[in-house]
């Protein structure tokens, strides 16, 4: 089995990592913690859930000089709530490194909390593109010299949020030679060919692109043209999931759905980009503690966020760029467990169902009813697949087909046109099965005498 003492980790990393309960590395770890160790640059594609902030963590602590109080490494992460996820990574290593400092910069609401931090300079520093460009190009002046690495996480969507200029505007104050690693959870063509250019790298690490953790079981459910929050109040109720994540789209239907499951009497609560980031940071620690069995929330929430309990996600409908499915379907099945993604459909919003389906999604179909889930083996699936046209056993039967189809067309569409011409089909196929019976009653009469 592998395990983290395999690398070139000092013994100091291995035994934090064993108590932490971290017994061996994930894939990307195994790929990326050597060549990190190196000081290499590297861009790297990683699923969600798959170790892959440990993956640069890791390398960047164990190469820290402690001895020297100065900057050595910065992380720069999307959005606050990542940020601070990864801090509390870190923050959680260094318990075991007693002259390790980390700070967290990001929205200016805390910068009193930064402030404070920077009496000792840390020698990881986590944060925001804007924060971060601000506290380290201007408001103080930290020396950057020592700088070896830079880390930019989810950077598929720090180029979505153009942060990039910021992100230039930092790195122009860093040395020429330093170790870029650069994370993405996506890496279509062109993004793939410009960060794999920002980082410099030719080492490059693909884990399965665009998909969320092979754990994570789809399901499509039909509600019938039940309100959405009917629909999901039903489904809670039949599901009694541990911690359901549920999402949707727009603002107004994350606000009612919330209304919905309040007043169903569950503990519940709502995330969205309304909330003040005290309130944010408040309410995914307490997300965190396991205090709610339902988060309704935006796809603020679909990203990176680590949130290790959830059995369920739930999308009340699918955003218009898929990828955000696949992000919030990640949000489960973390790290090697199971979990189960829930998409609601009905006959009028088939569309970007069927195009997950095409992208390879697999799905097993059910109809929500009152009663409960009852399995749908067809769903969404193209009927033609399943339903082979059957060969007619006597060609004579086609033919007579087509005949009663004929005598039955009218140039003017007449009421119960259609009915007529569907018996004249079933008595011509009445008329076969019957044959089709006596022929096979003769041939059984027909063996048994011999
Ligand atoms: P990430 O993909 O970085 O968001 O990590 C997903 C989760 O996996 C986090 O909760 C980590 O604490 C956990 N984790 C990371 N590396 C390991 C490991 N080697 N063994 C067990 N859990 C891990």
């Amino acid at each position: 089995m592998a395990n983290f003492a395999q690398f070139n980790l000092s013994k100091e990393m291995v035994s934090a990592l064993e108590k932490l309960g971290y017994k061996e590395p994930s894939p990307v770890q195994g790929k990326v913690i050597p060549k990190a160790l190196r000081g290499d640059s590297i861009l790297c594609q990683s699923e969600t859930g798959s170790g892959k902030t440990h993956s640069y963590l890791i390398p960047i602590l164990d190469r820290l000089d402690l001895n020297l109080p100065r900057l050595q490494a910065i992380v720069i992460c999307p959005s606050r709530e990542l940020a601070r996820q990864v801090y509390d990574f870190a923050f959680a290593l260094s318990k075991y490194f007693p002259k390790l400092k980390v700070r967290l910069f990001t929205s200016s609401e805390e910068k009193s909390e930064n402030e404070q931090g920077l009496s000792i300079a840390p020698q990881l520093v986590i944060g925001t593109p804007g924060r971060l460009k601000d506290l380290l190009a201007e408001d103080y002046k930290l020396n950057l010299r020592g700088v070896k690495t830079l880390v930019l996480d989810e950077a598929d969507m720090l180029m979505d949020m153009g942060y990039f200029e910021d992100i230039d505007a930092l790195r122009s104050l860093l040395r020429e030679d330093l170790q870029v690693m650069v994370f993405s959870a996506t890496l279509e063509q062109g993004l793939k060919e410009k960060l794999r250019k920002y980082a410099g790298s030719d080492f490059l690490y693909e884990g399965e692109e665009n998909k969320s953790s092979g754990n994570v079981s789809h399901h499509l459910i039909d509600i019938k043209h039940v309100g959405k929050n009917e629909a999901l109040i039903r489904f809670l109720k039949i599901r009694q999931p541990y911690l359901a994540l549920v999402f949707a789209s727009k603002k107004e239907d994350v606000n009612s759905a919330y209304a919905s499951v309040k007043e169903a009497g569950y503990s519940a609560v709502l995330f969205s980009g309304d909330l003040q980031t005290r309130e944010r940071r408040k309410t995914i620690r307490m997300i965190k503690e396991n205090r709610y069995q339902v988060v309704v929330c935006s796809d603020l929430l679909s990203r990176g966020i680590d949130i290790e309990d959830v059995t369920d996600v739930i999308s009340l409908d699918l955003p218009n760029d898929l990828t955000y499915y696949y992000h919030r379907a990640g949000r489960t099945a973390r790290f090697g467990k199971s979990g189960d993604s829930w998409i609601f459909y009905d006959d009028d919003s088939t569309k970007l169902p069927l195009t997950l389906i095409q992208q390879g999604v697999k799905f097993d179909f059910s109809i929500l009813r009152k009663e409960g889930l009852e399995s749908d083996p067809v769903g969404l699936l193209p009927k033609t697949k399943l339903k082979k046209k059957k060969a007619f056993e006597d060609p004579e039967e086609a033919k007579e087909i087509k005949i009663a189809k004929a005598r039955t067309r009218v140039d003017k569409v007449k009421p119960g046109y259609k009915r007529k011409q569907k018996w004249a089909v079933e008595k011509v196929k009445n008329k076969y099965r019957r044959k089709a019976i006596k022929k096979k009653i003769r041939a059984n009469l027909h063996g048994k005498s011999e």
